[in-house]
């Protein structure tokens, strides 16, 4: 399919593919889930993303080299600061796309120009952009491309210059030459006879893919193409966690599965379906899909979250998913939707909309708390000590996970989910020469063109995922016929579609209706939300004997801090087992901050052992342990509205009676 040239105001927008990704201004979306944390997003998270960007002194780093400053002790912040506010200017040009004309747009607007002009003081004559490097005082340009992150903001920048310029095209703040002048000049000191080497940090693949589709200059998709291809061959220096924390030990096409820092293998894998899409290169593609398929099989958490080493942050081997050393990075968490979401446009498969959606409701959704103003950086699935608030003034360590912090010595997360959430319309469907296809479920408008340039309009009305009734209704449609396809999830058996009055049962993956529609024409899907017990494959040995509960998308959780009497102190809540011969029953809603049912189990506190040894052939329990045989019931809740209620003891998976 051959793209119109008219600007797609959605973050990925590739020339070619199964299927063409809608703009903000095409889907908005109205009410519900996603709508509340877009509001919280654009009324508070932003605010509170520029205030800390300001406190920390990682903008002002900008104004220090604007002033030619060589007081290189000045300088705040880590090495890769810089990227924070470029993922804000992202973040920030989303929502004035989002929210259209209105009064937070134009203060918005204003914010976001003088956050521009900012950076634009800090660029040298030649394009070079950095405040960490290659000024007075300071390590030359590129002379640490491990860890320098360097190419890493650049990347950023790029994509915040691509959001700018597909919301508010011509735009005259400069954020588009501002990046194509850093853009010309990488592509002058990295091309194919420049340095022959690539950053640490994969980012700039995706942004330069990008800044290439959004200019049509083709310099830039071939640097992108230059850096994946790179990578691979040890070129860069080895280092205590190898060199696959940086996935230079294997080339892309070779690999076989994501390893090392998380975050870095889904931005790599992401870009290089990009250029793999640009290029016709479906050998790639296919190595792509393959490593995204095993890494979904064998190295991601229930809750779609990937990572589970805190000293590297990086993917375990096959299996290795403890629940309680899970690092399930935020950041993490996006960029496997950014990697799913190209695969998806490339291919058109309801795996990658499936994973995109447990993705975003257990792990982005997780991050904030309910107010947007504090963050989980790590998010475990098992929270052994409730630990200690931290001040709503102070930076607070990465994975300090029994509450939300409001900012991090390294703060990649809460910018990443700014600009997720702002742009979040864009994922939820697409069209093609045939049809429109809705990936995720929200009450919203969609207005747009199909690939053949015939108007396709229709309202969705749901209150997903509280229940599983969506309904499209078509407000305009072609003459003649057409398809509208709906994702039915993969744990969605016994899904019906109501057309016209007759119901049929549809199977996961798409369900399609294909004739004439009219205006006023109805199709509704239903999706059982029964709540259901989830085990593990038995390889995951670490949660063996296990049980989670889900119900619908969402992954629910028990949390001490909602619990009474017996279980919910600490000690007592290591010791809790779940009875699944007793379904999980729905007990009922809660207010719209949690936006999520409550589910009642039946549990029971396993006697209390002797203290001592804790191994032996038969551990004997103490002698005052009777009464804590008794079973009682305790309410979970969706785990990404834990930790709202203070500090706490939580966990996922619940070892079943007598395993
Ligand atoms: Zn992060």
């Amino acid at each position: 399919m051959t793209l119109t040239t008219r600007t797609i105001a959605a973050p990925v927008v590739p020339t070619s593919g199964a299927l063409r990704p809608l703009g903000i201004d095409e889907v908005r979306i109205t009410g519900g889930f996603w709508h509340d944390r877009q509001q919280v997003n654009g009324e508070a998270t932003l605010a509170h993303i520029e205030h800390w960007l300001e406190k920390e002194g990682w903008l002002a780093n900008f104004d220090r080299v604007a002033a030619g400053s060589t007081d290189t002790e000045g300088r705040r912040g880590r090495e890769f600061s810089d990227s924070e506010i470029y993922k804000y200017l992202e973040a920030v040009a989303w929502e004035i796309g989002r929210v259209g004309d209105s009064v937070p747009s134009a203060e918005l607007e204003t914010r976001f120009r003088a956050v521009v002009d900012r950076v634009a003081a800090a660029q040298d004559a030649d394009g070079y952009l950095n405040t960490r490097f290659g000024h007075a005082g300071q390590q030359p340009r590129w002379s640490e491309l491990e860890w320098g992150h360097e190419l890493y903001c650049l990347g950023h920048l790029f994509q915040a210059a691509v959001a700018r310029e597909r919301t508010a095209p011509g735009a005259d703040d400069g954020l588009l030459g501002i990046a194509r002048r850093a853009a010309d000049l990488i592509v002058d000191a990295f091309g194919a006879d420049g340095i022959q080497s690539f950053c640490g940090h994969p980012e700039v693949e995706v942004g330069l893919a990008e800044l290439g589709r959004v200019t049509g200059d083709r310099s830039y998709l071939e640097l992108s193409a230059l850096f994946v291809e790179r990578r691979g061959h040890q070129t860069l220096k080895d280092i205590e966690f190898g060199r696959a924390y940086f996935q230079d030990d294997i080339p892309v096409r070779d690999a076989t599965v994501l390893r090392g820092h998380a975050v870095r293998a889904n931005y790599l894998a992401a870009g290089a379906v990009d250029i793999a899409v640009e290029n016709s290169d479906a050998g790639l593609v296919d190595a792509l899909k393959k490593q995204w398929q095993r890494t979904v099989d064998r190295r991601t958490y229930v809750t779609g979250g990937q990572g589970s080493h805190h000293q590297d942050e990086a993917f375990g081997e096959d299996w290795e998913l403890p629940s309680d050393r899970a690092y399930s990075e935020t950041c993490a968490g996006i960029a496997s939707i950014m990697f799913s979401w190209r695969l998806l446009l490339e291919g058109n498969d309801a795996r990658y909309a499936d994973l995109i959606e447990r993705t975003l409701f257990n792990v982005v959704a997780t991050s904030p708390s309910a107010a947007g103003t504090a963050f989980f950086y790590a998010n475990t699935l098992h929270q052994r000590t409730p630990g200690e608030a931290g001040s709503p003034d102070e930076i607070s360590p990465r994975a300090l996970s029994s509450v939300r912090a409001p900012w991090f010595e390294v703060s990649c997360c809460p910018p990443n989910v700014a600009r997720t959430f702002a742009s979040l319309a864009a994922y939820v469907a697409t069209v093609d020469g045939s049809g429109l296809q809705l990936h995720q479920f929200a009450p919203a408008t969609i207005d747009t063109v199909l690939g053949d340039g015939r108007r396709i309009a229709v309202e969705v009305e749901t209150d997903y995922p509280r229940s599983g009734r969506v309904v499209v209704r078509v407000v305009e449609a072609p003459v003649d016929e057409m398809s509208l396809s709906l994702r039915v999830p993969s744990w969605a058996a016994g899904a019906t579609l109501l057309v016209g009055g007759s119901s049929r049962e549809v199977a996961p993956g798409y369900a399609t209706e294909t004739r004439v529609f009219s205006a006023g024409d109805v199709i509704e899907l239903n999706l059982p939300m029964r709540a259901r017990f989830t085990r593990p494959d038995s390889r995951i040995d670490a949660i063996r004997g296990s049980v989670a509960v889900e119900r619908g998308p969402e992954v629910f959780a028990l949390e001490s801090s909602g619990m009474e009497g017996l279980g919910s102190n600490e000690e007592e809540f290591s010791r809790i087992e779940i009875d699944d011969r007793v379904q999980p029953a729905e007990t009922g809603r809660v207010g719209e901050a949690d936006a999520g049912a409550r589910l009642t189990v039946s549990l029971r506190v396993v006697p209390e052992p002797t203290e001592g040894w804790p191994y032996a052939p038969e551990l004997r329990a103490s002698e005052d342990a009777d009464e804590d045989a008794a079973t009682f019931t305790a309410e979970l809740l969706p785990y990404h509205s834990w930790g709202n209620r203070g500090t706490s003891t939580m966990r996922i998976w619940l070892p079943t009676v007598g395993a």
